[in-house]
């Protein structure tokens, strides 16, 4: 794989245009051209020979649209294509106030979570800065967006991967997804996600990043978190917590705690209680979300009206809390289901091939 071009900053783009000998204001029509969406080869402004010298140097279209799903209600499904042939995926929800994009931080994931299908397969590899960039560049290009008027307001590290994971890489793009001159995009309109890496949570917010911070909690209970997410094993309950307040007093933003509802593991009223007690009196909200069943997984959702008593708990005892609703469920809206189900027709179309031999 070539080097990719949407890694750089602004003044990372500054200091490659000195040492080629190129006039300094070049770097700033690099940068809002790729902000635009446009491949390097696009980069019509540029000399011709400078064009060539960066497409010797660097991949045309780091991250292609390789197909869109579009759900009944409008969410937007894509399948990204890499330059080395990998695959991730990303949605587009649209809401009044308008459009969220979620982005995949990594190719697989290491965490194995029991209900999630992106680690499936374990971690294939990080993504870089610009690849994850560049996810957010396409769709907004390809929705009519432009850098003055975005077609992408919002962005959520919710696809496949652990942001966190992927630390350098993680704030790199947040550092290019919010820069002057480019697409943009306030970190308060951006919300990470992660499953609980406490000594990155410290990190984070030591960024001058204030992103809204996701956890993924999914138990209020140390013990039965291990069942269902192995990285319990390494980090507890009450220390997520202690990152998350430190979070809170460095960027005053308000944190989030992801809840999905899993039948017989984590979504009885004792667990609603023991929730409610958990995170009472902190500047919190929950996001409750009923299962996406996972073929592969052997793990069920709890009906609607049981997702609403476990909301009923939370609420009562005065905590902030949301039932989630479902989108993009006839698309394959979880994390990683597109791509598991994608890895599973190319397994069949082998098998199929080999029959055939
Ligand atoms: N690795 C990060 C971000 C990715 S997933 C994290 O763990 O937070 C975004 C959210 O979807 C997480 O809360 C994750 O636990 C949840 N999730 C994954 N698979 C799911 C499924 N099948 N049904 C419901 N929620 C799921």
């Amino acid at each position: 794989m070539k080097e990719i071009l949407q890694d750089h900053s602004l003044s990372e783009l500054q200091i490659l245009m000195e040492e080629w000998g190129e006039r300094k204001f070049r770097a700033a029509q690099i940068f809002r051209g790729l902000m635009q969406g446009k491949r390097v080869s696009e980069l019509s402004e540029l000399s011709k020979t400078l064009r060539a010298k960066l497409c010797e140097r660097f991949e045309d279209e780091p991250v292609k649209i390789r197909e869109t799903f579009v759900s009944s209600d409008g969410t937007e499904k894509y399948l990204f294509e890499l330059a080395d042939g990998n695959i991730v995926e990303g949605v587009l929800m649209r809401y009044k106030y308008g459009c969220t994009q979620c982005v995949s931080t990594q190719v697989g994931c290491r965490m194995n979570c029991a209900f999630c299908a992106s680690g499936l397969n374990g971690l294939v590899r990080d993504l870089t800065g610009g690849e994850i960039l560049s996810q957010v560049l396409a769709v907004n290009a390809r929705r009519g967006g432009t850098l003055e008027k975005r077609a992408v307001t919002n962005v959520v590290l919710m696809g496949s991967g652990e942001p966190l994971d992927n630390y350098a890489n993680t704030v790199k793009f947040l550092r290019n997804v919010t820069a002057e001159g480019g697409i943009c995009i306030s970190a308060r309109n951006i919300s990470l996600s992660t499953c609980g890496l406490v000594p990155k949570m410290y990190e984070l917010a030591e960024e001058n990043l204030p992103v809204n911070l996701t956890v993924s909690l999914h138990s209020p209970l140390d013990e039965e978190r291990k069942k269902i997410m192995p990285v319990a094993n390494a980090y507890k309950i009450e220390d997520i917590l202690k990152a998350c307040a430190y979070y809170f007093e460095k960027t005053g933003r308000r944190y989030i705690f992801e809840y999905s509802l899993i039948d017989g593991e984590n979504a009885d009223k004792r667990h609603a209680e023991l929730l409610a007690e958990l995170l009472k009196g902190r500047p919190c909200h929950v996001n409750l979300i009923r299962l996406n069943e996972v073929k592969e997984k052997r793990l069920s959702s709890v009906s609607e009206k049981e997702a609403y008593r476990f909301l009923g708990i939370l609420e009562k005892s005065g905590l902030s809390a949301t039932l989630r609703r479902q989108i993009g469920a006839d698309i394959g809206g979880a994390c990683g289901q597109l791509r598991a189900k994608r890895l599973r027709e190319v397994q069949d179309d082998q098998s199929d091939t080999k029959e055939l031999q």
